[in-house]
């Protein structure tokens, strides 16, 4: 089978700082395009808050058909804290398009960089590398769009969101993270481990996430697996991040520990992630639209541009050309040598470097090919 030379990448930068971070990533993706040899047509579609303001639709058919017929999907971030709809949520369509494609494993790697600073004190968390699986398609995010209401409107007395766990939906999240946990494995110079996050100790749906977190771990044997509740990983993380590997949860806790892992490296602005499913996959900063930060070119766009790497890698693997993994080899170890040398400190470190020094940085050793 010929070897894939060029990709659609179909582009939603959103909200907020998502154009800034998005502009840098596109500027890298240039830059990395010419030195292993392959196209990325870039196909920028609207949607979001803003859209929404502008037009009543937040994701609108053809940004969804962009997305149907592209190799991947690469977004900035989207939702103003001021647009709201009428039950008082945000306008998030990111939830929308992880249902819509039923991109079921949210991947979020954490790692630290040699030459910035991390906020625990302990020689041992310079060597954090973890990767945190997050159920995308139900637990109690499941619930959004379904408040089960009582009371006439406007004098609501109770309003219930229900956890949905399914068999289906857990097995093939649980069986995601043992399959990265055995890839990490072949790359990294240590056991492959997977650790379950849950509460079965109080809720009966979570005793059965347990179950069958324990059934597919049964079925991977080379990967030792254990479980933790959800309060004490949240202490554990803080405590002795750097002991685990690959973890799994349900949507909620995953949201709630993805921020705290992005604190362990120094902030959101180094948090990258994949929502990834078995026919889509979509790649965005773990953070949202900064609104705090948004038009001053202060975003650290360092979680854009891994995040962009991460989708080289995956649409690597999926089409076996390898100078995709080479390019997405290439983009980590540029931001690696970049922050290593100490010549850049994004704001978000109490640097002066905003989103276009970092990005210039990184395309400088890309282009120099100076990343050994
Ligand atoms: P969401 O709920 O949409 O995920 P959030 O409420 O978690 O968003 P963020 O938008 O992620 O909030 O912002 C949280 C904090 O992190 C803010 O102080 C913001 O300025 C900061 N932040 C987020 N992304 C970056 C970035 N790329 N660079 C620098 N600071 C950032």
């Amino acid at each position: 089978m010929p070897i894939k030379p060029d990709f659609d990448i179909a582009v939603l930068p959103g909200d907020g700082i998502g154009p800034e971070v998005m502009a840098c990533a596109e500027s890298v993706l240039r830059a990395v395009e010419s030195c292993i040899g392959v196209r990325f047509h870039l196909d920028y579609q609207r949607a979001g808050a803003q859209h929404y303001l502008d037009t009543g639709s937040a994701l609108p058919d053809s940004t969804l058909a962009a997305c149907e017929k592209a190799d991947a999907i690469l977004f900035g971030a989207m939702g103003l804290p001021h647009v709201r709809g009428k039950d008082g949520t945000e306008i998030i369509p990111q939830l929308d398009l992880r249902f819509h494609f039923d991109l079921y494993a949210g991947v979020r790697p954490i790692r630290t960089f040699p030459g910035l600073p991390i906020p625990l004190n302990d020689p041992r968390a310079s060597g954090i590398d973890i990767v945190l699986v997050r159920e995308n398609t139900e637990g109690l995010f499941h619930a959004r769009g379904r408040a089960e209401i009582h009371g006439a409107p406007g004098h609501e007395t109770e309003v219930l969101d229900t956890m949905k766990i399914s068999r289906q939906g857990t097995e093939r999240v649980c069986d995601y993270a043992f399959r990265l946990a055995e890839r990490r494995a072949a790359t990294r110079r240590r056991p492959a481990r997977v650790t379950n996050i849950d509460k079965a100790n109080v809720f009966t749906s979570m005793a059965f996430w347990r179950r069958i977190f324990e059934a597919t771990a049964c079925r991977h044997p080379t990967v030792s697996a254990d479980s933790a509740y959800v309060d004490a990983m949240a202490l554990n993380l803080l405590m002795k991040p750097w002991t685990y590997d690959v973890m799994v949860t349900e949507n909620m806790f995953g949201d709630i520990l993805s921020d705290l892992m992005a604190g362990l490296a120094g902030g959101m602005g180094m948090a990258p992630s994949g929502d990834i499913g078995d026919r889509h996959g979509l790649f965005q900063p773990a953070h949202g639209t900064a609104p705090d930060i948004m038009g001053q070119g202060r975003a650290n766009p360092t979680a854009m541009i891994l995040s962009a790497a991460m989708m080289l890698q995956w649409l690597g693997e999926r089409s076996g050309n390898t100078r995709l993994t080479d390019g997405a080899a290439l983009m980590e170890k540029a931001i690696e040598t970049v922050f290593a040398d100490c010549q850049i400190r994004p704001f978000e470190f109490g640097g002066p470097h905003g989103s276009v020094e970092v990005t210039r940085a990184v395309i400088n050793k890309i282009g120099a090919g100076d990343n050994s």
